[in-house]
């Protein structure tokens, strides 16, 4: 297995994020969990889980986001944005990490 090293982690992806205004602001996520509870995807697979995907995001996880599987599940039926408590465009947030997943690091 690959050793973890601290260019895998970055604490510019979610400025990145920010800078952008797509998502809004990721950073009022408070872990409610209730975009995961509505989530189709979520539902018949487990391991598909926003809440937990913005808290990496936050915790600077750069590596395993962008090239994980689990970023092209979601199918933008805005169920979870149409839920969240702080208003979080997470669909938006989806295309904005393949963007980053498709682009040569920049950060
Ligand atoms: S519903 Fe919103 S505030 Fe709650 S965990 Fe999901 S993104 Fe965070
Ligand atoms: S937009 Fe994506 S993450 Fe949100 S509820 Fe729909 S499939 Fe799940």
């Amino acid at each position: 297995m690959k050793r973890e090293q601290a260019s895998d982690w970055s604490l510019e992806f979610e400025k990145a994020i920010a800078t952008s205004g797509l998502a809004d602001d990721i950073s009022r996520c408070i872990s409610c969990g209730k975009c995961t509870g509505v989530c189709p995807v979520a539902a018949i697979s487990p391991s598909y889980n926003p809440r937990q995907i913005i808290r990496e995001v936050l915790l600077g996880n750069y590596e395993r986001i962008v090239h994980s599987e689990e970023i092209w599940r979601c199918f933008w039926c805005a169920n979870c944005a149409a839920t969240c408590p702080s208003e979080i465009k997470y669909p938006l947030l989806m295309l904005y990490i393949r963007y980053f997943s498709m682009s040569p690091r920049s950060m």
